[in-house]
């Protein structure tokens, strides 16, 4: 007796909300609207309106209120407003000349006759790019991605529209999404699963000829499992979406497609047969015949399979002879030197799923297990990094120093090539300008450097002009922002208060202490161990003396999820809940639950510095200290990644050096020295380093060059440029070896 044992149990909770209205075309789904307002049903259904400051505004002065409860989600307002604020609005001119005003943009976007792709690539007319993610990060109303892989996607096809590119993407509508993250008193992450209402998030079920849902068939196992698809419209570009909840199916194959990232391995596969195959048969029955095709991660691989088949199937030939023709055509991005984190099925899993299938690739068993053979650390497996890597003309990394670690992993896919012949090259990473940058920060560009600075983000010479901004500006745009942020917070907690979900201490843990004048330290992102959110705190006595500094206070505001299967994550995040509810650290820390999009946008654009500090060279690029940049917002991070390209010695703090280390715990005592040191030396005594105006000039300084220096390289737009002149144009042109 005596000794008690604390046990914290993980609970999956697991709300189901029947889907409503089942089966109406979706356009009709939402109230009708008055004449003149009848254009807000285009805007709610194309996401474009999310990245046009114009358009926002449209929803914002349609029904503030109902914008901010339905967190800026314009397709459940035209569901929810009254009729009588309809009118109202039908009857205020200003409102219906600045919808018509913003919708004649929309339809000369739409239009597309002065894109750079249209304008600059005119030869490539009719030519299409079928790009293939498990996950994209669009929208807070669309919650299907989990964190940097999906965010990149969804940036991706935004940009690939805004250029005008022929794309088309790929991917899954999950019903449940990913989970929405819970922190109980105790701090152990919970999960709970929410049923997307689809009338309420702007997509659209495809119908066939006949004006019926359309199917798409896949072979799992013994079984056909059906597939319906959703449209979504992104700018200019189009994405499919696809999800197995069709009554035709078995309970259990509708629940396939559920969640992203759900279940277990077996699970994992069947997924990715439906995504890869599935794919390549829904855009056939679209009527799309792409030019090339983007595996966005090895999730997709098995569309090179399915692209064989076609081949195979009309023409009777080889697999070799069809491997000929489709290589050319399929490129590939990896996304981790973490080895776990490429997917691998054991022998006995793939002839379970692909034993119809590989005669039908004229392979006999040896010949197709080939393709993906890889000794992974619990035996021989078949991988779909090297099914990818084999099948595609051209592969890239996410990162110079990525692209480098990957040539030198996957080298024995090429046993007779040199690490330096490799075909992986490096395209890094970018965001999306319009949708990361903060709207005051946007007009102070748009006074400032160029009254088209958008339409111009790639241009380096626009961002030279930054000297133009006078501090006071800068530093006044910057404190509004910060103090965003800790309202934002504060109103999260309100609600999540008044909703009777939360106890006094869990209030506090959220942000309550938080203190509008501190230096405010971001770090928030996915809790892998690899990304040491605890680093800070290996010597906590340092820390306290930092952050409890009377004159001079500190305060970090951490958030993120872990994989609802990664229990040492969820460790993490347990230890540094606990520290925020401790007496001891003053409220000085703050874990906000369930970071996402929305809520990342208030922590990268109102903190004062972005902390990442990773164990190099895990993190393959990492994107959120880009939009940290972009914003004003210095980053204090580990020289791996993107960072090693970034920093300039004046546009932020290096933690660390330029290295990598064989022994890990000497990479976090020697990590963790040098994050202190240059707190203490460099970072906080520059941050209150004040003039009579209580602008920190120094400080200014550095957030100009942050901004000078990142905004236009690590922008999306220069990424989607190289992605198409290195990748897209030479697939198309048929210019990537064969064999
Ligand atoms: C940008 C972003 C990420 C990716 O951040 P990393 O720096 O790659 O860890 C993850 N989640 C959200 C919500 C983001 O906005």
């Amino acid at each position: 007796m005596g000794i008690y044992t604390a046990i914290f149990i993980n609970i999956e909770i697991e709300i189901e909300i029947e889907i409503k209205k089942e089966g109406r075309n979706k356009n009709m789904s939402h109230q009708p609207l008055p004449e003149k307002l009848a254009r807000l049903s285009d805007l709610a259904n194309n996401l474009w309106w999310s990245w046009n400051p114009e358009a926002r505004q449209v929803w914002r002065r349609l029904d503030y209120p109902l914008w901010r409860t339905t967190t800026h989600n314009p397709m459940q307002m035209l569901h929810e407003i009254s009729p009588a604020q309809l009118e109202r609005k039908a009857a205020d001119a200003s409102f219906v000349r600045h919808l018509n005003k913003v919708m004649l943009q929309y339809d000369h976007e739409m239009g597309n006759t002065d894109s750079w792709f249209k304008t600059d690539h005119a030869e490539l007319d009719g030519k299409t790019i079928a790009y293939f993610s498990a996950e994209f990060g669009l929208h807070v109303s669309v919650p299907i991605y989990s964190g940097g892989l999906g965010i990149l996607s969804g940036d991706h096809i935004k940009e690939a529209g805004d250029l005008g590119l022929p794309f088309v993407g790929v991917g899954f509508m999950y019903p449940q999404g990913y989970f929405r993250q819970r922190l109980p008193s105790h701090g152990w992450q919970e999960a709970e699963y929410l049923q997307l209402d689809m009338d309420k998030a702007p997509v659209n079920k495809v119908l066939d000829k006949d004006g019926n849902e359309l199917r798409i068939a896949v072979t799992i196992h013994d079984t056909k499992v059906q597939m319906r698809v959703w449209h979504l419209k992104i700018g200019r570009a189009n994405l499919y979406l696809m999800d197995t909840d069709v009554p035709e199916n078995a309970p259990w194959h509708r629940e396939l497609t559920a969640r992203l990232y759900g279940g277990d391995n077996e699970n994992r596969i069947r997924q990715e047969i439906l995504l890869g195959i599935g794919g390549v048969r829904v855009l056939r029955k679209l009527g799309y015949q792409p030019d090339v095709w983007h595996m966005n991660e090895g999730h997709s691989a098995f569309l090179v399979l399915e692209l064989v088949r076609e081949i195979v199937a009309e023409t009777g030939c080889s697999f070799h002879e069809a491997a000929l023709q489709v290589r050319p055509q399929a490129v590939f991005t990896t996304h981790t030197p973490v080895p776990a984190g490429h997917d691998a099925f054991n022998f006995d899993m793939m002839d379970k799923y692909f034993g119809h299938y590989y005669s039908r690739l004229n392979l006999d068993r040896t010949g197709f297990m080939n393709l993906g053979r890889h000794q992974e650390n619990w035996g021989e497996a078949f991988n779909m990094t090297v099914l990818a890597l084999k099948m595609s003309g051209m592969a890239n990394g996410v990162s110079e120093l990525h692209a480098e670690v990957s040539r030198d992993m996957w080298q024995e896919v090429w046993p007779s090539k040199s690490v330096d012949e490799i075909p992986i090259m490096g395209i890094t990473n970018g965001i999306h300008v319009p949708t990361w940058i903060a709207l005051p920060m946007a007009d102070l560009f748009t006074k400032y450097l160029h009254p088209e600075w958008i339409t111009k983000q790639d241009d380096q010479a626009i961002w030279e002009r930054i000297s133009e901004i006078p501090d006071e500006e800068l530093w006044k745009i910057h404190v509004e922002l910060r103090r965003k942020l800790l309202d934002s917070l504060q109103e999260r907690t309100r609600v999540r208060w008044i909703q009777g979900h939360r106890d006094a201490t869990q209030v506090l843990t959220t942000g309550a202490f938080l203190d509008p004048n501190a230096l405010t330290i971001g770090f928030a992102r996915r809790f892998a161990t690899y990304k040491r959110a605890t680093l800070i705190f290996r010597d906590p006595e340092r820390l306290k003396r930092i952050l409890l500094d009377v004159e001079r206070p500190v305060q970090i505001i951490f958030a993120g999820k872990a994989h609802p299967a990664d229990d040492p994550g969820k460790h993490l995040i347990q230890t540094i809940y606990n520290i925020a509810k401790s007496h001891e650290w003053g409220g000085r820390i703050a874990f906000v639950e369930d970071y996402e999009m929305h809520m990342g946008r208030y922590l990268k654009q109102g903190s004062d510095i972005w902390l990442n500090n990773p164990r190099r060279p895990r993190e393959a690029s990492g994107t959120s200290g880009m939009k940290a940049a972009l914003n004003g917002v210095p980053n204090l991070s580990i020289l791996d990644g993107w960072w090693v390209e970034g920093y300039n010695g004046a546009n932020g703090w290096a933690i660390g050096e330029n290295m990598n280390y064989d022994d890990p715990n000497e990479q976090d005592a020697a990590d963790a020295e040098s994050l202190y040191r240059l707190l203490e030396e460099e970072i906080v005594p520059l941050y209150y380093d004040r003039d009579r105006d209580g602008v920190p000039r120094g400080w200014v300084e550095v957030m100009r060059e942050s901004i000078r220096s990142n905004a236009a390289v690590f922008s999306m737009r220069r990424m989607v440029k190289e992605y198409t002149e290195n990748l897209y144009i030479p697939a198309m042109n048929g210019e990537f070896r064969k064999s």
